[in-house]
């Protein structure tokens, strides 16, 4: 995928800006999940590193795929859950179904080509800072 070099300095800072809730942070009890009880985990967030917590659509998102399919889509794959609609279905997020739903082939294009490109830019920023 081609990014323009232009823009790539913006996205990577849109990428260093995305809020992270505290640990204490309280996640709101949805009425899709109200059955059963579930909460949004915060260390899904750990676990994850391309997964980011929305307080306005109280729903989880691929920071990379949110900041990316915006500039090349790969494949032109249809986008859905995690990228143009928050994940909020949290009876789905077992360890391999949340692996599961990040393995669409514009993820995995995706995080492929670039996260590790991000990732890196982001660590030689943060020595430099
Ligand atoms: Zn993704």
């Amino acid at each position: 995928m081609l990014i323009d070099i232009c823009i790539q300095p913006k996205l990577i800072q849109i990428l260093k800006d995305v809020w992270v809730p505290p640990a204490t942070y309280t996640y709101p009890l949805l009425d899709c999940n109200a059955k059963r009880g579930l909460k949004f985990k915060h260390h899904w967030l750990n676990a994850h590193n391309w997964l980011a917590y929305s307080e306005k659509y109280q729903g989880a998102f691929c920071k990379f795929c949110v900041v990316f399919s915006k500039v090349g889509g790969v494949g032109g794959q249809k986008l859905g859950t995690l990228v143009v609609e928050a994940f909020t279905n949290y009876k789905k997020a077992t360890e391999s179904r949340l692996n599961g739903l990040a393995t669409t082939a514009v993820h995995r294009g995706i995080i492929k080509i670039t996260a590790n490109e991000v990732l890196d830019e982001l660590a030689k920023k943060n020595k430099k800072n």
